[in-house]
């Protein structure tokens, strides 16, 4: 079952909701080979109901499998929103959809989580690769990641998802 916060709980008080949510549920499709997602995502949200909306504020914490791009090498990533914050507007136009009182959760995360992937995932920031192997140019970005944010194929990634 998605993550879904009941409004007419939330009239009564805020709600807390903490526990995983299983990959299925996430439905995460990270489209990449060398990051790829096996557990649950954990979560620790306050949920509150505003006059025109809800707040949810909190933390997620996902693991990713990765493969280091430079010397292919498996690790993990531990991806950690300790403040994630989120505004779902009730009203308006770009108002949630509300089915039996019932405001799904998961579109917004999983939105976020995918913004923070990492965009060249390595091992270690100093990472050297394979020797004897040229990496095209990754080794000289190091560090510029952020940068990337814009890049066409995130944004293609995005729009798929919403
Ligand atoms: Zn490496």
């Amino acid at each position: 079952m998605p993550l879904a916060v009941n409004l007419r709980h939330l009239e009564a008080h805020d709600i807390n909701l903490e526990g995983s949510l299983p990959v299925d549920e996430l439905q995460i499709d990270t489209r990449d080979e060398v990051i790829q997602v096996h557990r649950p995502l954990d979560y620790d949200l306050e949920v509150q109901k505003l006059e025109d909306g809800l707040l949810v504020q909190g933390r997620l914490h996902l693991v990713l499998e990765c493969q280091c791009v430079r010397c292919l090498k498996p690790f993990q990533y531990h991806l950690d929103l300790k403040h994630w914050t989120c505004h779902l507007p009730l009203q308006g136009e770009d108002r949630v959809t509300v089915t039996s009182d019932c405001v799904d959760l998961t579109p917004y995360m999983r939105e976020d989580i995918l913004l923070e992937f990492p965009r060249h995932p390595l091992c270690n920031p100093e990472c050297r690769g394979l020797p004897g192997i040229s990496v095209g140019g990754a080794r000289s970005s190091s560090g510029s990641g952020k940068t990337e944010v814009g890049s066409p194929a995130w944004a293609e990634l995005n729009k798929l998802k919403l």
